[in-house]
């Protein structure tokens, strides 16, 4: 049959083939609608089926068109990203398709903090970092999908912000968006109230609208893949198991010059000249922390990433990306940060250190939040 078979939900051309595309149904899905004589792809069967949204994976074409719709409506853009991988979560050029649109930067997953953390420093961190990218955001905030009372404080800073306006919700992939949104739709429409999704202009995108009080609405958009995401280096299991699932506890580690830690196999922290230091590790407790000698760490790498040191598990070390170095000189009380995976603090300045990542994620060091 050659005919274009259609969602009825966000009319999304149905296929069969790429699971994370648009308008992905399983072929049985397919036939027992097509039996009934409605089709609806997965993503709108699970949202009205089980009051939930997935992200779909997007072309860079469809989510530069998307991105560019930004720019032509009035409306509060707010960003939502991951604070645990905050580069990885950034996406490039938006302040360019913004265009004169408020922007509200929402970091995500802030339940995964240490009490211990000051707040104000890591949304002072995140607003410089936005600086740096020609982004200027009106406000940031730190929120929690997981907590209902940030939740709260999320929604009343929107409000203030959105001053009547339609607000769109922008994201990479795995910032948490979906959990997100699905927190709004429960506290405000409730599901029934949200089958009113159109498509975004000249694209295959379906757009989930949730309607506000005053005819407004707030709109969730499709996220894309950051190449320089570690999603982009690990499978979904690994990437469940490094990244942190509740309060994170920070481990404290006093090393020689000369030694060196490994996270799995994901991430390396050599030690390299200052004497004794203590260094605290904020990364998934999940995460197996190995302490070696820095002139034997090589060695060990190589016998031993995929079975001692993992993620990656062993049938996935041919394609895992090697490991790349990156050397600093800490001046001050400093963060060593893996994107996407946490961070090493070095507790007293006067010393070189070097992180090592997956080529293509960023390790790169600010000033200590705590
Ligand atoms: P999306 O791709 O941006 O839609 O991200 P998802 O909503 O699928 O979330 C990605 C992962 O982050 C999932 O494992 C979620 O359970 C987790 N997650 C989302 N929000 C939070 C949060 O506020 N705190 C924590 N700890 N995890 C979160």
């Amino acid at each position: 049959n050659e005919e274009e078979i259609r969602c009825v939900g966000c009319g999304a051309i149905i296929q069969t083939t790429e699971k994370e595309a648009v308008g992905y149904t399983p072929t049985s899905a397919l036939e027992k609608g097509l039996e009934k004589g409605e089709v609806y792809c997965q993503r709108c069967f699970r949202l009205r089926h089980y009051n939930e949204i997935q992200d779909v994976q997007l072309t860079d074409d469809d989510f530069l068109k998307l991105l560019n719709e930004l720019g032509s409506e009035d409306a509060l853009i707010v960003n939502v990203v991951d604070i645990f991988d905050f580069n990885g979560s950034l996406i490039p050029g938006l302040h360019r398709f913004v265009g004169k649109n408020p922007v509200l930067l929402v970091g995500n997953k802030v339940d995964l903090l240490p009490k211990s953390l000051k707040r104000g420093k890591m949304t002072q961190w995140m607003r410089e970092r936005a600086h740096e990218e020609g982004l200027r955001p009106e406000d940031v905030l730190l929120t929690s999908a997981m907590i209902p009372a940030e939740m709260e404080v999320l929604l009343d800073t929107i409000e203030k912000h959105r001053k009547g306006r339609n607000v769109f919700v922008v994201g990479v992939t795995n910032v948490g968006k979906s959990t997100l949104i699905n927190q709004i739709i429960k506290s405000t429409a409730g599901v029934q109230d949200l089958i009113t999704t159109s498509q975004f202009p000249g694209t295959t995108l379906d757009r989930i609208e949730i309607p506000l009080d005053d005819g407004k609405f707030l709109i969730d958009t499709p996220g894309i893949i950051h190449r320089h995401q570690m999603a982009h280096v690990l499978g979904d299991k690994d990437l469940k198991l490094i990244a942190p699932k509740k309060e994170i506890k920070p481990i404290v580690h006093q090393l020689n010059e000369g030694q060196t830690l490994f996270f799995g196999g994901v991430a390396r922290f050599d030690h390299l000249k200052g004497g004794r230091h203590s260094f605290t590790c904020f990364t998934s407790n999940d995460l197996l922390i190995h302490r070696t000698k820095l002139e034997k760490a090589d060695e060990l790498y190589q016998k031993q990433v995929g079975k001692l040191l993992q993620p990656p598990r062993e049938d996935e070390v041919a394609d895992f990306p090697k490991l790349v170095r990156f050397e600093f000189s800490v001046k001050e009380k400093s963060d060593i940060v893996f994107a996407g995976l946490g961070w090493v603090t070095v507790n007293e300045p006067g010393c070189v250190v070097a992180g090592w990542a997956p080529k293509g994620i960023d390790v790169l060091i600010r000033k200590s939040l705590i």
